[in-house]
C-alpha cells in the first residue's frame, strides 16, 4: 500500500443546531484540541457588517430581524474563507449550512476539493432552554471567548479565562424578540438538514442539554474515530 493510504483527509465537521445549542462553544474547544479551524458564518457575517462591506450592509437588516441572510451572500463569504490556507487540518462548520441550497452548494464545493463530510452533528436543545441560553450569552470583546450569565462564568470575575481581557459584549440579536424569529427560521429552513444528512449516512445526534464538558468529550470521540 502506498503512503497515501495512511494519510487521513482533512476533517469536515458540521455542527447543526438552533441558536444557543452550543455550536460556537464546542467549535472553539475542538479548534484547540484538534487544530481544526472554526468557520462560523455568523462570525464572518458580523465581521462583514462591522467592516461595512456591501455584503455586510445587505446582511445587517436581515440579521437584526432574525432572518437568514441570502444563500448568495453566505456562500460567497464561506468560499472566500475556505480558500485561505489555514484550513488544511480540517474545518468545523459552525452555523453553516442552514438551508438545503447551502447544503447542496457545500457538497459541490467539497467534491471540487476532494473533501468529504466527516460528520454532521445535530445538537438538540429544547426551545425554552435555547431562549435562556441566548438571553444569558456574552463574550470577551478581545478574543471572542463565550460565557453565560448562569452556565459559564469566567474563573475570576470580570477577567477572560483565555486572554485576560476585561471587556465583554452581548450580541444585538440576542434579544427576546429576535430570538423568536431565529427559532422560527431554524425550524423552517435548517431543521430539514437533519434528514438531509441522515440520508447521506453522516448524521450523528448529541444531546445539547448535557454539560459543556460532556458534549466536548462526545464530539472529541467522533473526531478521533473519524480521523484515526
Ligand atoms: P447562532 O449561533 O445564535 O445560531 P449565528 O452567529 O450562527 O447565530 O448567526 C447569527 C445570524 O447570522 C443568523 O440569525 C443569520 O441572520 C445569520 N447567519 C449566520 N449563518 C448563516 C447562514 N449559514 N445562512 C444564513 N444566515 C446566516
Ligand atoms: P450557538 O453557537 O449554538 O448559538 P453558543 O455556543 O454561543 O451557541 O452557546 C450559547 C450560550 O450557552 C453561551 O452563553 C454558552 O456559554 C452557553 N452554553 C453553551 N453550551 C452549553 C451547555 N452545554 N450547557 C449550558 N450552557 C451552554
Ligand atoms: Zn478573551
Amino acid at each position: 500500500m502506498g503512503a497515501s493510504d495512511t494519510t487521513t483527509r482533512p476533517a469536515v465537521l458540521i455542527l447543526l443546531g438552533p441558536p444557543g445549542a452550543g455550536k460556537g462553544t464546542q467549535a472553539r474547544m475542538l479548534e484547540e484540541r484538534f487544530g481544526l479551524v472554526q468557520l462560523s458564518t455568523g462570525d464572518l457575517l458580523r465581521a462583514a457588517v462591522a467592516e461595512g462591506t456591501e455584503a455586510g450592509q445587505q446582511a445587517k437588516a436581515v440579521m437584526d430581524a432574525g432572518g437568514l441572510v441570502s444563500d448568495k451572500i453566505v456562500l460567497a463569504i464561506l468560499r472566500d474563507r475556505m480558500a485561505r490556507p489555514d484550513t488544511g487540518q480540517g474545518v468545523i462548520l459552525d452555523g453553516f449550512p442552514r438551508t438545503e441550497g447551502q447544503a447542496a452548494a457545500l457538497d459541490a464545493l467539497l467534491a471540487d476539493q476532494g473533501l468529504a463530510i466527516t460528520a454532521a452533528v445535530s445538537m438538540t436543545v429544547d426551545d425554552a432552554a435555547m431562549v435562556r441560553r441566548v438571553a444569558g450569552r456574552y463574550s470577551c470583546a478581545t478574543c471572542g471567548e463565550g460565557y453565560h450569565d448562569d452556565f459559564k462564568h469566567p474563573r475570576q470575575g470580570g477577567i477572560c479565562d483565555k486572554c485576560g481581557g476585561t471587556r465583554f459584549q452581548r450580541r444585538a440579536d440576542d434579544n427576546a424578540q429576535t430570538v423568536e424569529a431565529r427559532l422560527t427560521a431554524y425550524h423552517a429552513q435548517t431543521a430539514p438538514l437533519i434528514a438531509y444528512y441522515g440520508a447521506r449516512g453522516v448524521l450523528q445526534t448529541i444531546d445539547g442539554m448535557d454539560a459543556i464538558d460532556a458534549i466536548a468529550a462526545e464530539l472529541g470521540a467522533i473526531v478521533e474515530k473519524a480521523t484515526a
